[in-house]
């Protein structure tokens, strides 16, 4: 394998030109994969070849030798280039990206051995990216960095997304790191080398899904930081931003020389840095978030999560908007209530809601189109994004400025309005009248100015067609005079215009070499040109050029024109993803019947008609019935710890999910899926739901079990919500028992949170008697004829059985199991001491009995059929083998 740090620096010595040029910029970028253009094709040579040829699956092929060896090559085509990079990066790997930085033509001027000028104009990495077809429109891209100053203890977490310009950076600590990082999913997270080697920091680190780049300690400086900080922003010192630990301003400080070093220089909007107070949201660790399903289900998809269920945002700006809420919930009631006022604002005014919503639909993403322009990245289509969006401001400002209000528009609202009515006009009448209807992808393709705008650029432009229309009527003159009336002018990129005619009248032009010179023989034709094409040709090209940098340097001023509003400009996305997202929250709450919860500093928790916002959604879309709503007050007689037991199926995981949900509903600040909703605000959310392995980190069911009970009996305070779903079912009866018994004395006299503690083992309701604080509920279910009937009604009492075997004979367990199971359930229920009950389980003839039941007289068992089946001599020696083998595997485990 070709390493290239191994053959440099003696390689590039006895290197071709271009070998030895590829090598110096490689050695400049080893870390990512270099995508080095050639002509139409980025090339990618020796272990990056080898690497990006198996993920992209294309072609390994070979240019030369080097070194005596074969160098590996693979390439894409530059205009295909951003699927590529999107498939690369997902990868988890980072492209350097080495542009041509100068015409072949003017290399050759130097000598014909000289090599065009080339270098990385920016590093691609999954945290910094701009381009939309590279980006999930609806979601931020958010690069982190982690940063520590040793001797204080002190943590920070800076983060960005350069793709609409938000900066932000908030304390942190390895404990409550998981969390932060759940909340914010960054896609890449710079980290000093030294704290990677810290299992503290590295496994949440990890665990968070994101690519880490290590960093020299260096670049995680304060000093170097606050004077890269106060640079960039054009300010003497930071605290005009707010007061930064010296934690925060490392880690901001590292996010921003990354951001100018993979842009190469160009620097992109960012707004100033919000300083985020890591006690005002409410904190929800990466397990809660999962098991809530609350952006992705647990089989990863988002249909069916929370997120999905409430988004009813219309723009792409909104929809991110609502991802940050959603991620953030959060945990300071005036500003909970801030965002209630708005949401009630838009449920009471149905028809400037509508208003507003048709103008939202078609609202485009400013905030992405002004990240692009502003790296250099942009397009004509972002400048009519721009103009686009600029002119939709006007009539949602004009709309929000008419409704009709008693005491003014709520605050929230009152602040979005702000920057909507001051739109920069003349910024607006610029685009508006300069950009065509027609737009092309990029500037370089021109063709995007509308005519009537500079008349030197109209000029150029008809000069150009106008001498086109010259060349198609020269077609006549030649096609007269030459007598082949069949001559046709054609053009192509290689030749530019040509005359061509078949091969029969080729001869008929050769007579006249004067005039007719020969470019082309190609199948069945013969190509010439003329003085005259020639110079028509130069003209067309000369007026195309020309024509083309006028409206290239229109292009740059409308974009800097752009730019120098960027700040007026964020603020109106900001406000239009702000009224996106309130407008949705009052859609979602008229549709689905919510009401606005009251969010106070109490610890109430009084839900009146709970419902579980996903599963009532899905009732009501496939009219399968209706959800029974139940109320959960855990104020009444202070019973904070509700112990729920009830029959399988009867409920009771929907019933901790919806209250959970609930409040992660009210304190992002939207209505709920309730009668009504009194909740103390919660400063921390704790679900340990359902059962899952996580082979991928070595973890059994129950270990994964207990590491998040854990998590959970260690950092749930008097204001935390938790939902605890069938502790220790992972294990034996008694020890699963004893530690469910264990966990509810702890959550009630240690944590003393709100908590909801479902679970099978019906032993622990006798812990009521003894646990001031502890109720219990069940979950009703009507027996009828042997069955169960669910009626999901949550009421006071404890459930004495499970009806687990009803609800295996709903499932299909063959009719002998759940036959014999009655039978063993019966046997066991006679017996009230644990260890006579042991005893018994020993002694009962558990294979004898099931045995004849097993497979009913008339059919034998799957073994009994293989065993017949095999004739012993057809098998030969190795076959016998595999037989015995096979036949082992399939005997029951017990055996
Ligand atoms: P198990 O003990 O077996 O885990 P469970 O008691 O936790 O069961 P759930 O999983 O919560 O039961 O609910 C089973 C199904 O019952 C749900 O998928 C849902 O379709 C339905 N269901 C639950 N609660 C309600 C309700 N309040 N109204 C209507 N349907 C409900």
């Amino acid at each position: 394998m070709n390493d290239i740090a191994a053959i440099l620096p003696a390689a590039s010595a006895r290197a071709t030109p271009v070998m030895a040029q590829y090598l110096e910029i490689k050695a400049a970028h080893p870390d990512g994969l270099l995508f080095y253009r050639m002509g139409d094709f980025y090339e990618l040579f020796f272990d990056d070849a080898v690497a990006a040829a198996g993920i992209l699956g294309i072609a390994l092929t070979r240019r030369g030798k080097h070194l005596g060896e074969d160098i590996p090559m693979c390439g894409v085509p530059v205009h295909a280039a951003d699927g590529y990079l999107q498939k690369l990066i997902r990868h988890g790997a980072r492209v350097a990206v080495c542009e041509q930085l100068e015409d072949p033509a003017e290399a050759r001027k130097r000598g014909s051995k000289s090599v065009v000028r080339r270098d990385v104009v920016r590093l691609v990495t999954p945290g910094t990216l701009t381009e939309e077809s590279l980006l999930e429109s609806g979601t931020h891209n958010y690069l982190a960095a982690l940063a520590r100053v040793k001797g204080a203890n002190e943590y920070a977490l800076a983060w960005a997304d350069i793709s609409s310009g938000d900066l932000a950076v908030m304390r942190t600590t390895p404990l409550r790191l998981s969390a932060d990082l759940a909340r914010l999913s960054p896609r890449e997270i710079l980290v000093a080398d030294s704290l990677l080697a810290d299992t503290e920091l590295a496994r949440p680190l990890r665990e968070s899904g994101a690519a880490l780049t290590p960093l020299p300690p260096s670049r995680f400086d304060s000093a170097g930081g606050e004077r890269r900080i106060a640079q960039h922003f054009g300010v003497a010192a930071l605290e005009g931003f707010g007061a930064f630990t010296k934690a925060e301003i490392a880690g901001l400080g590292a996010l921003l020389d990354y951001i100018l070093l993979t842009q190469a220089g160009q620097v992109p909007h960012l707004r100033a840095p919000r300083r985020e107070n890591p006690h005002s949201g409410l904190l929800i660790d990466g397990a809660t978030r999962a098991n809530l399903e609350l952006s992705r289900t647990l089989a990863g998809e988002r249909r069916g999560s929370l997120h999905a269920m409430i988004d009813m945002t219309l723009t792409p700006g909104g929809a991110r908007l609502l991802g940050q809420r959603f991620a953030n919930p959060l945990a300071v009631c005036a500003a909970i209530e801030e965002r209630l006022d708005g949401v009630a604002f838009f449920v009471d005014s149905g028809p400037l809601r509508d208003r507003l919503r048709g103008l939202l639909a078609v609202f485009p993403d400013i905030e992405r189109a002004l990240g692009r322009l502003s790296v250099g990245r942009g397009s004509p289509r972002d400048l009519a994004a721009i103009r686009d969006g600029l002119s939709a401001v006007q009539p949602i400002a004009a709309s929000l400025k008419d409704a009709p209000l008693l005491d003014g528009p709520p605050a929230e609202i009152e602040r979005a309005h702000q920057p909507l009515a001051a739109v920069p006009a003349a910024l607006l009448r610029a685009l508006a009248d300069t950009l065509g209807d027609d737009l092309p992808l990029s500037a370089g393709e021109g063709g995007f100015v509308r005519p009537g705008l500079s008349l030197e650029l109209d000029a150029a432009r008809r000069l150009r067609d106008d001498t086109r229309q010259v060349i198609v009527s020269l077609q006549g003159q030649y096609a007269q005079s030459s007598g082949i009336k069949s001559l046709k002018v054609r053009h192509n990129n290689i030749l530019g215009y040509f005359i061509e005619v078949s091969a029969q009248n080729a001869s008929t032009l050769q007579q006249a070499p004067h005039i007719y010179f020969h470019r082309q023989t190609v199948a069945n034709a013969m190509r010439f040109s003329t003085a005259e094409l020639g110079s028509l040709e130069q003209q067309i090209g000369a007026a195309g050029e020309r024509a083309l940098a006028l409206e290239l340097a229109i292009y740059n001023q409308l974009v800097a024109a752009v730019v120098a509003e960027q700040d007026s400009l964020s603020l109106i996305a900001t406000a239009v993803s702000v009224i996106d997202v309130t407008s949705a929250f009052a859609e979602l709450a008229v549709r689905r019947r919510y009401v606005r919860p009251v969010v106070d500093d109490s610890t109430a928790f009084d839900i009146r008609g709970g419902r579980h916002p996903v599963v009532e959604a899905m009732l009501q879309d496939r009219a399968d019935g209706t959800f029974i709503a139940n109320d959960c007050n855990l104020s009444e007689g202070d019973k904070r710890l509700w112990l729920v037991t009830g029959p399988n199926m009867a409920g009771k995981s929907t019933f901790l999910r919806q209250n959970a949900l609930i409040v992660v509903l009210a304190q992002m600040g939207s209505f709920v899926p309730a009668l009504s909703a009194h909740i103390g605000v919660v400063d921390r959310l704790f679900s340990r739901v359902g059962a899952a392995d996580d082979l991928a980190r070595g973890r059994s069911t129950f270990m994964v079990e207990m590491v998040e009970t854990a998590a959970i009996l260690n950092q749930a305070t008097p204001r935390s919500f938790v939902i605890l779903d069938e502790i220790g079912r992972g294990t034996a009866t008694f020890d699963g028992l004893s530690i469910a018994w264990a966990c509810v004395e702890h959550l009630h006299a240690s944590n003393r949170s709100r908590a909801l503690f479902a679970t099978h083992y019906h032993e622990l309701t006798a812990l009521a008697a003894r646990l001031p604080h502890l109720a219990n509920v069940t979950i009703k279910v009507r027996e009828w004829r042997g069955d169960v009937v669910f009626l999901h009604e949550v009421v006071a009492g404890a459930a004495d059985r499970s009806y687990g075997i009803q609800v295996a004979k709903l499932a299909g367990l063959p009719a002998s199991v759940t036959a014999r199971a009655a039978e063993v359930l019966k046997l066991l229920e006679q017996s009230d001491q644990s260890s006579a009950r042991l005893a018994l389980v020993d002694d009962l003839p558990l294979f004898s009995a099931a045995r004849p039941h097993a497979f009913p007289p008339d059919q034998s068992s799957p073994l009994e059929r293989k065993l017949a089946a095999i004739e012993p001599d057809e098998l030969a020696p190795r076959d016998a083998l595999a037989l015995l083998y096979e036949l082992k595997a399939s005997l029951p485990k017990s055996i």
